[in-house]
């Protein structure tokens, strides 16, 4: 898969940070069926954690979200919704 990326905010780095979804109580799911491509998401994820498909459709890096839920915010078509998930990050509530 070629992944896109579009603007200079560094990828966070395992081993500096580690895993930094692991303080998160939420995470973003995505619905590609109503996302118009719009990329509001993708520049306002202060993580760069989403990138975009062949297609051009965001994709989130569930391993270094931090479930701010900035991208749900900034979504002009609720494409993305909060899910509750459990201490630790990696799985739902
Ligand atoms: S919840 Fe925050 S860190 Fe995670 S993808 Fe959305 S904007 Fe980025
Ligand atoms: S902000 Fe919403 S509509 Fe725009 S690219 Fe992201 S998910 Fe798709």
């Amino acid at each position: 898969m070629i992944e896109r990326r579009i603007h200079p905010v560094v990828q966070p780095m395992a081993g500096v940070a580690g895993r930094t979804s692991e303080w998160r109580t939420q995470r973003p799911e995505l619905f590609v069926d109503k996302c118009t491509k719009c990329m509001k998401c993708v520049v306002h994820c202060p993580d760069d954690c989403i990138t975009l498909d062949e297609e051009g459709y965001p994709t989130i890096d569930q391993y270094y979200c931090k479930g701010c839920m900035i991208c749900e915010a900034v979504c002009p078509v609720d494409a993305i919704i909060e899910i509750e998930t459990l201490p630790g990050g990696d799985k739902d509530a």
